[in-house]
């Protein structure tokens, strides 16, 4: 990008008041607020130039002094099961990447919300990065562009998204609410709630003041079922143990028949035992959450292991014995290490890569990941 380039405003990120505001210095009605939205997230514009119910010196206009940012994947991997993973370069030479799931109808997009993760899960392949920087809104946004005009170039609709890639995204509120804004705008993304999932490690107010201010649904990282492995596991738990935790997963006000997400990643000897599964039931006990079991993958680096499927079994049943709803999540992807936890997202910055799959130490996908 030239000099030039970077000065002009992006429009990209901007939510639709932000966008009427700022086209009202111009003396825009709030209409043209509209058709900007739907040219950017609906017909995926990347210039003015196309946008014919616009007229020629409006376009003009907004050529000169704003610009639409959207980095193209550097690298696309496609698995044999269809998941597909984009690795995104950012302006600032910093990487983050996005998985894409295709499952039955839906079409789920687990996009990443921060370079990197300051809370240094100890499963966590993103997590043993360390913390590089949030991501705009643009940024994050941009992701959901890119899947759903890929698939659109093959007849098929994004149907879901997930903040379940790199970072936390309740440590980035800011952007993270722009992006979500922009997910249910019906100019934008036009998706329901529902189908728009924040997964957090329990960063118990934010989950809940975000809970307050949109209707979508959220998965938490719960992984032990008493403090002194969680902290273990996850030290956030020294400030949000698990008792506020489990309490604010029950007051996360629910739409009708929604529920929390109890995302449990399964580690071989560490919290994979029938009491663990037990003390996980009587911690969940009458409530609407519904868990979901994710053997480990592993990754670069990662000193755990996954019990084996008659373990990983056998912790199901002691849940559903007990009334909990739970699922052993399906792995996918892992032919190209898009699968949950063992995306990294340290590719480095200035084309130095190491690990991962193809020479890309991939990005994103923290075990606090997809549903
Ligand atoms: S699991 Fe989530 S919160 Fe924990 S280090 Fe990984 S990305 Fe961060």
């Amino acid at each position: 990008m030239t000099g030039w380039e970077a000065e002009r405003i992006d429009l990209k990120g901007m939510t639709l008041p932000e966008l009427e505001r700022f086209l009202s210095r111009w003396g825009k009605e709030r209409y043209r607020a509209r058709q900007l939205f739907r040219w950017i997230y609906q017909r995926f514009a990347g210039d003015f130039d196309g946008m014919t119910d616009l007229s020629k010196e409006f376009r003009g206009l907004l050529t000169g002094s704003c610009r639409i940012s959207g980095p193209a994947a550097e690298r696309v991997e496609v698995s044999v099961d269809g998941t597909e993973k984009y690795l995104f370069r950012l302006e600032d030479g910093e990487a983050v990447e996005s998985v894409l799931i295709p499952d039955d109808g839906r079409r789920t997009l687990c996009i990443s919300s921060q370079v990197g993760c300051a809370l240094g899960c100890g499963f966590c392949a993103t997590g043993a990065m360390g913390f590089r920087r949030d991501m705009t809104s643009a940024e994050i946004v941009h992701q959901a562009c890119f899947a759903a005009k890929r698939l659109e170039g093959r007849g098929e609709r994004l149907s879901n998204v997930v903040f379940m890639g790199m970072g936390e995204p309740l440590q980035n509120v800011p952007e993270v609410s722009r992006a979500i804004e922009i997910l249910l705008s019906q100019y934008g993304f036009g998706l329901s709630g529902k189908r728009v999932t924040v997964s957090t490690a329990g960063i118990v107010p934010e989950m809940l003041r975000m809970a307050e201010r949109y209707p979508v649904s959220f998965a938490v990282s719960v992984n032990a079922p008493r403090d002194e492995l969680r902290s273990h596991l996850m030290p956030i738990n020294r400030k949000y143990p698990l008792r506020d935790l489990v309490a604010a997963m029950k007051r996360v006000p629910l739409r009708s028949g929604r529920k929390v997400t109890a995302e449990y990643v399964l580690l071989s000897g560490v919290n994979d035992a029938p009491e663990d599964a037990r003390a996980l039931a009587l911690l969940f006990r009458g409530s609407r959450i519904k868990v979901n079991l994710i053997p480990f993958n592993p990754h670069d680096g990662g000193r755990y292991a996954a019990p084996g499927r008659e373990t990983a079994d056998r912790f199901r049943e002691i849940l559903v014995g007990a009334g909990i709803q739970a699922i052993t999540r399906e792995r996918r992807g892992e032919d190209i290490r898009a699968a949950c936890g063992q995306l990294r997202g340290s590719v480095h910055k200035y084309g130095n890569r190491t690990g991962g799959s193809g020479g890309v130490a991939a990005g994103g996908g923290a075990p606090h990941s997809r549903t």
